[in-house]
């Protein structure tokens, strides 16, 4: 297959790109490296630095033909998306519904969206939180990720567009950024192996379910393959609160520093959690890396980065 992976210089789009390329696929890859890294991309990919809304994504694809397309190119951050929701709509929608149309014109056959597990579903009383569970997302960003799966139900109810969007809980492992404003496995790991002592928003009791980017590179492998249409929960239907993450980092880096608290985030999330029978049903996926095993691999990832740069 040739597979185009928009934000393929990012955190999860690189080891995509690197599982694609290992499974002798032809890799297309458009990033405008606004947080992505150009050597993440392999260097056998067809390589576009541009943005989701240039005027020439569409001759790309003419040009590229490629027989599916992996969304990820995303403006992630949660609190940007509350300061400047202008500008996470016009990344997270109307550059995700161009690229769809762009799709649809040019025959793309297969299209994967990166969806939220954790931003979508808001504070829900059900835990681990179903597809079916009535989506009411809290920020602008889990507002722009399930307007654009709405678009694709739209687009697949016109006919002749095969789609599926997998809702990701929390991911960690190598290459996420340390110094984003998610991604706490990242950023406590690196800070510990620093000599850091990082520190812990609140009482550290909230959870969120923490999957490892192997396992979801696995379900996008998998959603490429198949023709399962709709909306589909990876995670580990497992709640670990911040303060077992840490000790369990703290573990991995071989330090017993306390860390320290600071103020709760107003507004923030307290439990957060997927239920994931649909994607084993349709797809059979599960995941397959303990959290101590995934947390050993990133600290290991981490560990190198700062031997590199001391
Ligand atoms: P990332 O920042 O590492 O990757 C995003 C990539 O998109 C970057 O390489 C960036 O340069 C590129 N990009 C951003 N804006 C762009 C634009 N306008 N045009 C072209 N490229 C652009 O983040 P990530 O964690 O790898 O996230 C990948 C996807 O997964 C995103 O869609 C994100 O919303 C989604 N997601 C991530 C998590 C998580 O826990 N990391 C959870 C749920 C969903």
């Amino acid at each position: 297959m040739k597979v185009l992976v928009t934000g393929g210089a990012g955190f999860i789009g690189s080891n995509l790109g690197d599982r694609l390329i290992e499974e002798d696929h032809q890799l297309v890859v458009i990033d405008d490296l606004s947080s992505g890294k150009r050597d993440q991309v392999p260097a056998t990919a067809n390589f576009y630095q541009m943005e989701l809304d240039s005027r020439w994504l569409d001759r790309v694809i003419e040009r590229e033909k490629p027989d599916a397309v992996c969304h990820l190119a995303a403006q992630i951050s949660v609190r940007r998306s509350v300061e400047d929701p202008v500008f996470d709509a016009r990344v997270n929608i109307l550059g995700s519904v161009g690229l769809i149309q762009a799709c649809r014109t040019h025959g793309v056959k297969r299209f994967i969206f990166t969806s939220t597990g954790g931003a979508i579903y808001g504070d829900a009383d059900e835990i681990p939180t179903p597809e079916t569970y009535s989506a009411a997302p809290i920020s602008p960003y889990g507002t722009a990720k399930l307007s654009v799966e709405h678009y694709m139900h739209c687009f697949r109810s016109l006919g002749g567009f095969s789609s599926a969007a997998l809702r990701l809980a929390n991911v960690y492992g190598p290459r996420q950024d340390p110094h984003g404003e998610a991604g706490v496995v990242a950023i406590f790991s690196r800070a510990l192996l620093e000599g850091r002592i990082p520190t812990i928003n609140g009482d550290g009791r909230q959870t969120r379910d923490y999957v490892y980017v192997g396992d979801v590179v696995e379900a996008f492998v998998r959603a490429l393959r198949s023709d399962v249409q709709g909306s589909f929960n990876v995670g580990t239907e497992t709640e670990t609160d911040v303060n077992q993450l840490y000790e369990q980092i703290a573990g991995a880096v071989g330090t017993s520093a306390a860390p320290k608290h600071g103020p709760g985030r107003p507004g923030e999330q307290q439990r957060s959690c997927v239920a994931i029978a649909g994607i084993k049903e349709s797809l059979g996926w599960e995941p397959k890396v303990t959290l101590p095993e995934g947390i050993e691999q990133t600290v290991e990832y981490f560990r190198g980065q700062v031997v590199a740069v001391t």
